[in-house]
């Protein structure tokens, strides 16, 4: 299993990191092992002093794709749900400033929460809300109708180059809000107005 990831899918969140609007998805991967085990604590790792949240809508591949059109994404999914793309905020600022991978500040263990619930996929152009809460408060809310590239967009264009299995996650991006966690924090992810996870940080 693998996750996708697609950077900068919301244009206020591009802005608010001083990125500019991309003109094709851009992605990069986090392996299996950057899945945090469902209902674990996030412990924050002693090398960075900056773990962002970012809430973002998760699809579930449930057949394979290979250089797939846009207009078959819906019968390769079958599951939607919602998670967090943690990111070392300091170690990605000192990667991108050298021109290097993101991959340190992206894929370490434990960078990839996801809800163990899931809605099925069934219109792709229907209008799904997500949100994420911070110590009982609201500090992400986004829509998937707010994507730069939506859904079909992304399987075409990451199915050109790599081939998407069953299982693999496809994270797409996060809107305006991102910021860093603390120990003690409990944030909350939610679905349509329904809850679908909490996590503990530890410090
Ligand atoms: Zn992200």
């Amino acid at each position: 299993m693998k996750m996708i990831c697609i950077g900068r899918n919301y244009a206020q969140h591009a802005r608010e990191l001083g990125n500019a609007v991309p003109s094709e998805p851009i992605f990069f991967l986090k392996p299996s092992t950057a899945l945090l085990p469902p209902g674990s604590a996030f412990r924050i790792p002693e090398w960075s002093k900056e773990i962002h949240y970012e809430m973002e809508l998760v699809y579930r591949i449930g057949k394979r794709c290979s250089a797939i059109r846009a207009d078959e994404a819906a019968h390769h999914l079958d599951g939607v749900t919602v998670g967090l793309d943690l990111t070392a905020r300091d170690v990605q600022e000192q990667l991108k400033s050298s021109g290097a991978p993101w991959e340190k500040a992206k894929a370490f263990d434990g960078s990839a929460v996801v809800s163990d619930r899931s809605l099925p996929v069934t219109d792709l152009d229907a209008e799904l809300s997500f949100g994420l809460e911070r110590n009982g408060k609201i500090v992400q809310q986004g829509r998937s109708t707010e994507m730069l590239f939506p859904v079909p967009l992304i399987l075409e264009h990451v199915s050109r180059f790599i081939t998407l299995e069953p299982g693999d996650l496809v994270f797409t991006g996060t809107p305006a809000g991102v910021g860093p966690l603390s120990p003690g924090d409990l944030l909350e992810g939610t679905l349509e107005g329904r809850s679908m996870f909490q996590l503990r940080v530890e410090g």
